[in-house]
């Protein structure tokens, strides 16, 4: 009969944000997390940054001023997402810490669930892996402003979850991300 049945409880939606360094890992254990997620019947969406340079943050530079400006476009999208049940996997470096904190902040006031991961893979290990050939291109000069080398990286002092993935597999590091949602009750 209408109006008897028990009303179906949303899932609850959540920005996790992965910050660290270039070639720290984060996009990895975000694609590999968004797979297991929707294996698992979730709404999980990744905001990729370089997709998000290319068509929301078109025009937008390196400089401290414009990654803050991305960086708060990412959260209100992420945000937007989170709002509606998906699980918003953001691997995008967010190198200063009060923009993450902003970030936070309007996720706190408008009652969505905010998780910081920071990827703490040391720059030795990053600048080796080096996926993207930045690394090496900062070396010989052929660019500068590389986070982490020559453009500031402020670590989260209080992340949610830290992860170091020089020594732990994949796997393992999607599973400790998906640990953590399940002991804040969102998967
Ligand atoms: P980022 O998105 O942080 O720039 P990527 O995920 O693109 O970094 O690249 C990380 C590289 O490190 C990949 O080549 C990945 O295979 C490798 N890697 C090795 N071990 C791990 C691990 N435990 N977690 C994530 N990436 C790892």
């Amino acid at each position: 009969m209408a109006g008897t049945g028990a009303v179906r409880r949303a899932d609850p939606g959540a920005t996790v944000w992965l910050t660290g360094l270039p070639s720290a890992g984060k996009t990895t254990i975000a694609r590999a997390l968004a797979g297991r997620l929707r294996a698992e019947g979730r709404r999980a969406e990744l905001l990729d940054g370089d997709e998000i340079r290319t068509f929301l943050s078109a025009g937008l530079g390196f400089s401290r001023k414009d990654r803050d400006i991305n960086v708060q476009r990412i959260g209100f999208v992420a945000q937007l997402l989170a709002s509606h049940g998906v699980l918003t996997l953001v691997p995008v470096i967010a190198p200063y810490a009060d923009s993450r904190e902003a970030v936070r902040a309007r996720h706190r006031l408008e009652g969505t669930a905010y998780v910081e991961v920071h990827v703490a893979t040391p720059v030795e290990v990053c600048s080796v892996r080096d996926v993207k050939g930045l690394y090496a291109r900062q070396a010989a000069g052929a660019i500068s402003g590389l986070t982490g080398v020559d453009d500031p990286y402020e670590a989260p002092v209080a992340p949610d979850l830290r992860i170091g993935t020089q020594d732990r597999t994949v796997p393992e590091c999607v599973a400790a991300v998906h640990t953590l949602l399940t002991e804040r009750g969102l998967l």
